[in-house]
């Protein structure tokens, strides 16, 4: 792991500076995060890095994630989807197996923190363990058009936080809680992130039997259908009449999102029609990830709907050109036609995806632009300063607080 010391060359030194100089005024505050899988997912993915780094920053930072059954998970994954926008049918009985499994977390999860940072809707009901102490709900999905009846039994539980953090300005709601904004981010030196030597990356393009002899095209993403796999294998196909490429679809499974297997299958169904096209099963290994990104010629991210969506951050911070859809928080990592393009459909993509297999310099140029924009805004040392200062303002009594 690497040490808060050696990303100075990467964002200065006066960034760490400051950012000791931050956690020094939260000495004696206990700060607990609370989530619901430890690895899968965006804010596993996180919370990994972040929990070491601020603990070597000298806070006391803890995580905690909660305890759920299939039939939990399987209410949750609907409720985000709905909240998402997705149509699905909610049930009385899917509310009362959300809150049968959240009355045993808060009798059982042991909750101490000064601060207890909740991510996601998931155990966002162990607000009924308030106490004298802060509560913050981190709210990761983009809930700019929620399904009513879902935000509103959430909201019941939100009103009763200090402070509610959200992604992107959009996604905010009308909330008698002070709200925040913070983006994610990307840590330059996790074995995801960080530079790869050449050998490397061939051994596991070997590994999985892929061959460099045509751009490869690739989506690296949990197999979940609001981040449309078949829809990219439909604009790869369109791409394919055009330019020979081939087609990377990776992805591992989460343990808060049982709809994974379904989708793989399904997915490696679709597959058969091209044989270049390469469904990949991956094992929990941040190495594979980051050598399939940097062994990519354009990395695609075609989600219908997303939270920030990190793997686009990842994938510009390696310099890649990438085509993505317009949702969520990826137009804040995406201008487009200058750090990568953005498209609102298969075609929309596939003419995206043509465009740079075609003019590999101005895919370059995107890609570095792309890099610029990262660590100008995404990377985890600006959310460590960002969470340090949130906390502080938890202890402030002004009303308005400019992060
Ligand atoms: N990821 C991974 N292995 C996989 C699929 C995804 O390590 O098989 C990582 C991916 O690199 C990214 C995170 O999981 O860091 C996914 O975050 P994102 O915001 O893109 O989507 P989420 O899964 O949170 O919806």
């Amino acid at each position: 792991m690497p040490s808060i010391e050696e990303y100075i060359p990467i964002v200065g030194e006066s960034t760490i500076y400051d950012l000791r100089l931050i956690t020094e005024r939260l000495k004696g505050k206990v700060i607990q995060h609370v989530n619901s899988t430890a690895v899968g997912g965006g804010v596993a993915e996180i919370l990994n890095r972040m929990v070491p780094l601020c603990k070597e920053l000298g806070a006391d930072v803890r995580w905690e994630v909660i305890k759920g059954g299939e039939q939990f998970f399987e209410v949750t994954k609907k409720f985000h989807n709905v909240l998402h926008g997705r149509r699905e049918e909610i049930t009385q009985n899917d509310f009362d197996v959300f809150m049968e499994t959240s009355e045993k977390n808060i009798n059982e999860a042991n909750i101490y923190g000064d601060i207890i940072f909740i991510h996601d809707p998931q155990p966002v009901a162990l607000i009924k363990k308030k106490k004298e102490n802060k509560w913050i709900w981190r709210c990761h999905i983009d809930v700019s058009n929620p399904d009513q009846t879902v935000w509103q039994f959430l909201v019941n539980f939100i009103e009763q936080y200090d402070s509610a953090v959200f992604s992107a300005p959009s996604f905010s709601r009308r909330l008698p809680v002070k709200q925040f904004m913070i983006p994610p981010s990307i840590d330059p030196l996790s074995d995801k992130n960080k530079e790869l030597p050449q050998e490397t990356i061939d051994k596991i393009l070997n590994k999985y039997s892929i061959v460099k002899d045509k751009p490869i095209i690739t989506q690296i993403s949990r197999f979940d259908r609001l981040k449309d796999p078949v829809g990219v294998i439909d604009a790869y196909l369109q791409v394919k009449r055009y330019v020979d490429c081939q087609l990377i679809l990776a992805g591992g499974g989460a343990t808060d999102d049982p709809e994974g297997p379904k989708v793989f299958e399904e997915v490696q169904e679709l597959a058969k029609k091209d044989k270049d096209i390469h469904i990949l099963l991956l094992p929990h290994n941040d190495i594979e990830v980051n050598a399939l990104q940097r062994a990519s010629t354009i990395i695609i991210q075609k989600s219908l709907r997303e939270g920030f969506g990190l793997t686009v951050a990842e994938a510009l911070w390696k310099g890649k050109p990438v085509v993505a859809s317009n949702v969520g928080g990826i137009p804040l990592q995406i201008k487009h036609r200058y750090s990568g393009l953005l498209c609102h459909s298969i075609q929309g993509a596939s003419f995206a995806l043509k465009q740079l297999l075609n003019s590999p310099e101005y895919a370059k140029k995107l890609g570095q632009n792309g890099r610029e924009h990262i660590k100008n805004n995404f990377l985890i040392t600006r959310h460590l300063r960002d969470h340090m200062l949130l906390f502080l303002s938890l202890y402030h009594k002004e009303d308005i607080v400019y992060l």
